[in-house]
């Protein structure tokens, strides 16, 4: 797909998002909040998905600008990835008030639109931010024999078929984890670490 052509199919996903008619969307109008798509290169070769937009993403409309989003550009600079130039969105795209996981309605209901962002970006890597990601993306790619509990497959990378061909896909621990437990944001330095390594692999792709 040409530049251009992203950018019309990325801004279709979300003027569909914003006319949802749904609970969670009926909220964001009620609160004046934004419903956060996502940010970065449209040729990102490495996309981030989180879970969903917390109290600062929904007021700016930009996802991971919170306490959260302080943690994942500290690792992105930890391997001197520039944020602008991979992708970070979520799985679902409204925020659940009180910061609540998302129930499974609402990530089967918000699903298909990060299906088609993947679709449009073709990411080479894909890193799941928090086990909600993990457990929708290894599922919908025919890894589901290899789910575990994110605190045993953190880091560990597999390959995965998508319609675009195949795909490194890397669960990793959700970074506000990382705020309030130290061993995690080490744990989660390591694993940016394979990231960094498989790009630089797919570079001589
Ligand atoms: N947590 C997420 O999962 N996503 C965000 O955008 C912010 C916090």
């Amino acid at each position: 797909m040409k530049k251009d052509e992203k950018t019309d199919a990325l801004k279709k996903i979300r003027d569909e998002v914003w006319a949802l008619e749904c609970p969670l969307s009926l909220e964001r109008r009620q609160n004046g909040v934004n419903a956060v798509l996502g940010e970065g290169s449209h040729d990102a070769n490495v996309m981030f998905i989180g879970e969903a937009p917390g109290k600062n993403e929904a007021e700016q409309g930009r996802p991971f600008c919170g306490a959260a989003g302080r943690v994942l550009d500290e690792l992105l600079a930890s391997i001197n990835m520039p944020r602008e130039s991979v992708y970070i969105t979520n799985i679902v795209k409204d925020r659940p008030t009180q910061n609540r996981d998302p129930s499974p309605e609402e990530i089967d209901l918000y699903a298909p639109f990060l299906d088609r962002q993947i679709e449009i970006i073709q990411p080479k890597i894909i890193a799941t931010l928090g086990r909600f990601s993990m457990q929708y993306l290894m599922n919908r790619y025919g890894l589901s024999h290899a789910l575990d509990s994110i605190s045993k497959i953190h880091g560990q990378v597999f390959s995965a078929d998508t319609s675009y061909g195949k795909v490194t896909f890397v669960p990793l621990y959700h970074p506000a984890v990382a705020l309030y437990n130290g061993a995690t944001r080490d744990e989660l330095k390591e694993d940016f670490k394979v990231i960094k390594k498989y790009l630089e692999q797919t570079k001589d792709l």
